[in-house]
């Protein structure tokens, strides 16, 4: 089983690292991919766990980043196997993590004109150290102070996209973030392609300039793509050459989302590891 989009704590995921990494191994999955928001800070522990198991299990390094088009559609992007001490892509995503700070208190100023009670510590509570700040943990704090049940909850209700309480965040254009990971050597991934837009059929162009900008693959097998936005999907990669790929999104306990509900098949993955200019998979 080839799982190529999860979440640890380092981001909105529940689960450290390490604690995924032995989820990973309890459920024999054979490629397991870390992608956290706008972050590598996870991929050293998960890589001193696998080391010290007696499991062959292969690690791909990754992160989801976070990309905004001209006009302000949010879309994001898994790198993977890029390298992770390249400075141009760490940069960027530095300055994403910095500006998710002061979006976050523009979130809180918002809720709180509204009559929420809710200050910026009550949400770095919810983080781990060193973690990317995103509005789950801003749900977090909200379900423990009473106001709502659960995360997805507080996104259907007041955290969604549309909300009057949505501020969005610096992050990269699609094809900016896609050519950046192409440079550090990795391959680019467009993640849940149609979770924004849902309904719409693709936007050629759009599409097209990131195949331009060097896309490599598709999430097609993603629990937010239906039947018939799956066969666009396939259609379009076929096109394109571009490979396809079916993950979970794992988030730990922080969305349904099971490990490996949905998974990549071996030539597809074949197909984007021999696109990354070296062998960065880890396995023991
Ligand atoms: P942000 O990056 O701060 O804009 O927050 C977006 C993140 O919220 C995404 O990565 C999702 O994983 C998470 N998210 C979106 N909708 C939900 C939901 N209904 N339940 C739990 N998490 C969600
Ligand atoms: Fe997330
Ligand atoms: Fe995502
Ligand atoms: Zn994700």
């Amino acid at each position: 089983m080839i799982d190529l989009h999860t979440h640890t704590n380092i981001s909105d995921g529940t689960d450290s690292p390490a604690a995924l990494i032995q989820k990973a191994l309890a459920e024999k999955i054979s490629v397991l991919a870390i992608t956290d928001h706008d972050s590598t800070a996870g991929i050293n522990e998960a890589i001193v766990t696998l080391l010290g198991s007696t499991s062959n299990m292969k690690l791909v390094p990754g992160a989801e980043i976070s990309c905004q088009t001209e006009n302000g559609t949010s879309v994001h992007i898994l790198g993977l196997l890029f390298d992770l001490a390249n400075t141009e892509l760490q940069t960027v995503m530095a300055n994403t993590r910095e500006n998710r700070i002061g979006r976050m208190e523009k979130i809180l100023a918002r809720l709180r004109g509204a009559g929420i009670q809710i200050e910026m510590s009550d949400v770095l509570e919810q983080l781990a150290d060193g973690a990317t700040l995103g509005r789950p943990h801003l749900a977090d704090a909200l379900v423990k102070k009473g106001y709502f049940n659960s995360r997805d909850e507080v996104f259907s209700q007041i955290l969604h996209n549309r909300s009057k309480y949505y501020v969005s965040h610096y992050s990269p254009k699609p094809h900016e973030a896609i050519a950046l990971i192409k440079q550090a050597g990795g391959v680019a991934v467009i993640a849940h392609p149609l979770a924004d837009r849902r309904g719409q059929v693709i936007d050629e162009l759009d599409f097209q300039q990131l195949v331009s900008a060097g896309l490599d693959g598709i999430e097609v097998f993603h629990r937010d793509n239906n039947q018939s936005e799956q066969e666009q999907l396939i259609d379009f990669a076929r096109k394109n050459q571009l490979a396809v790929t079916g993950s979970s999104d794992y988030h730990g306990n922080g969305k349904l989302n099971k490990l490996a509900e949905f998974v990549t098949a071996p030539e597809e993955w074949e197909k984007l590891e021999a696109r990354a200019n070296a062998r960065r998979v880890i396995q023991r």
